[in-house]
């Protein structure tokens, strides 16, 4: 199973499995050095697991695609984000739009083909304005000019129906976007309302679930700005723990739907539908 469906007020929200692998201890930023293992006994865990996800939202009128995954650029870990497709049964040309929370190769390396064409050929791509900006500037990547080449491959191909949006803009059809700096320059999650329900996709705050909930202060590698992440990391976790909001994430592990608990040292991951 590549996906799992759970439905948000009268919207369809699929979380759909890219893929999956397991991270080293030096992916992440933390000052004692013990600190991950005694989180990964703490949780019964052996390793620290990760998933690649992305997300579809089904309304009616469109099927919008929140990420799509590493495509062929992480060979066997992922690129099943097809097959997840395939078992909801939505086809490449039925996505209307993409939101892409940042411009990441294990976010964004699906948008492109093995001959780097469009797979979602008649989907506009919705980005933050601070994310696009961040990966057009040419001075940012003076020392790592590979690190830019996907992004600008992808908004190259995708340039006819680019929509640049702030960081907490009104997507439509229920979708806001939320701002959570740090991990990029424009990193965003995703609220999903519809009735009385809400439903939120936390971007990538959270790499390692049972590490970085239990202890958001953990930082992860692949953060542009560590401090700034911690920040945003610690503002989503608040915000789900006080107003119960059941979630999802980039790299939440499958089913991948829980809701945050506060103890007293910080939040706890509590995996489920409902509260
Ligand atoms: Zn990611």
């Amino acid at each position: 199973m590549y996906s799992v469906k759970k439905d948000v007020g009268d919207v369809e929200l699929f979380i759909l499995k890219d893929g999956e692998t397991e991270f080293g201890k030096e992916t992440f930023i933390v000052n004692d050095s013990n600190e991950i293992q005694r989180l990964l006994k703490l949780n019964d865990r052996q390793a620290i697991e990760t998933n690649f996800n992305a997300f579809l939202v089904r309304t009616g009128e469109r099927n919008i695609l929140i990420d799509a995954g590493a495509g062929n650029l992480f060979g066997p870990a992922a690129g099943n984000l097809k097959f997840a497709l395939k078992e909801v049964g939505v086809k490449n040309d039925e996505i209307t739009d993409i939101i892409a929370t940042h411009l990441h190769p294990d976010h964004i390396g699906g948008l492109l083909s093995e001959n780097g064409n469009p797979v979602f050929e008649n989907a506009g791509l919705i980005l933050t304005q601070k994310e696009h900006e961040f990966w057009t500037n040419f001075e940012n990547f003076k020392n790592n000019l590979e690190d830019q080449k996907l992004p600008l491959q992808v908004l190259s191909k995708y340039t006819d129906k680019l929509t640049l949006i702030s960081n907490d803009a009104d997507i439509g059809s229920g979708l806001s976007a939320i701002d959570l700096p740090g991990h990029t320059a424009g990193h965003i999650g995703v609220l999903i309302s519809s009735g009385n329900e809400q439903f939120a996709i936390a971007g990538d705050i959270i790499h390692a679930q049972y590490l970085q909930i239990n202890n958001p202060d953990i930082g992860v590698v692949f953060d542009q700005d560590p401090d700034l992440a911690k920040k945003s990391r610690k503002k989503m976790l608040d915000i789900l723990a006080d107003e119960k909001i059941a979630f999802s994430g980039g790299h939440i592990l499958n089913p991948a739907i829980g809701f945050i608990e506060r103890i007293e040292s910080g939040y706890v991951w509590v995996q489920g539908e409902t509260n």
